[in-house]
């Protein structure tokens, strides 16, 4: 299981990664958008670390909480995206204080239906889903053999990178990427990676 106590430690630990890997998602974004993913994402989780209720055992209310920072500190696309995903997921997850497998897929499903329910956007359109779909996808059949938590969760994360990859040769048909039409193609999606490094510390700390 994931207690909540680990969830506390993702959101920290993200983070830190996304301070890590601050340029490099802004470069991205300079590529086939306007160079602010980078400081998006970093701004968005720095606010959710200032605001974690350490003591808090529920995991609904602490995923609550991280979607509230991301909506409040980000602007454009990303911020209210991935608030989101965290707010649907928080509702799934209201009153557990750790997450089964099953959890963890519940988490991954509902906060991609809020995704494509507030972004209108779907598979292969060039964004975060193409990302999180596939891990999704991994996850739900690691789990369906039986395999442990961080066996369905090093799945996902491969899938996601793949996914991730796979958003280079894609023409972006959604978000700012999308004005560029044609010209949008050869580039790394900047979200796609983001939700790929999400999926991926979640995944260490699960170790
Ligand atoms: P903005 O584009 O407003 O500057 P960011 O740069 O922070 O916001 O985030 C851009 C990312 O948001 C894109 O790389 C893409 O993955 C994601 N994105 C944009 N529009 C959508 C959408 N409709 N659905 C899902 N993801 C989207
Ligand atoms: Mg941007
Ligand atoms: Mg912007």
């Amino acid at each position: 299981v994931l207690t909540h106590r680990q969830v506390i430690v993702w959101i920290e630990r993200t983070a830190e990664v996304m301070k890590a890997n601050r340029d490099t998602l802004t470069e991205l974004d300079a590529a086939i958008g306007d160079a602010d993913h980078g400081n998006n994402m970093d701004r968005g989780y720095q606010a959710a670390v200032a605001k974690l209720p350490g003591d808090e055992t529920d995991v609904g209310a602490i995923l609550r909480s991280l979607s509230m920072a991301l909506i409040s500190k980000v602007g454009g696309a990303a911020g209210p995206l991935y608030g989101t995903f965290f707010l649907q997921a928080s509702n799934a997850l209201k009153g557990r204080t750790e997450l089964t497998e099953a959890d963890v897929e519940r988490l991954l499903e509902t906060g991609i239906d809020g995704v494509m329910m507030r972004g209108k956007a779907q598979a292969g359109e060039k964004t975060m889903l193409d990302a999180l779909i596939p891990a999704r996808d991994a996850f739900a059949t690691a789990r369906g053999r039986g395999a442990s938590l961080t066996d369905c969760l090093e799945a996902a994360t491969e899938a996601a990178g793949q996914g991730m990859r796979a958003t280079i040769p894609m023409i972006a048909t959604k978000g700012r990427a999308s004005y560029l039409g044609e010209r949008s193609r050869g580039h790394q999606d900047p979200g796609a990676t983001s939700s790929y490094l999400i999926l991926k510390t979640l995944t260490e700390i699960a170790q």
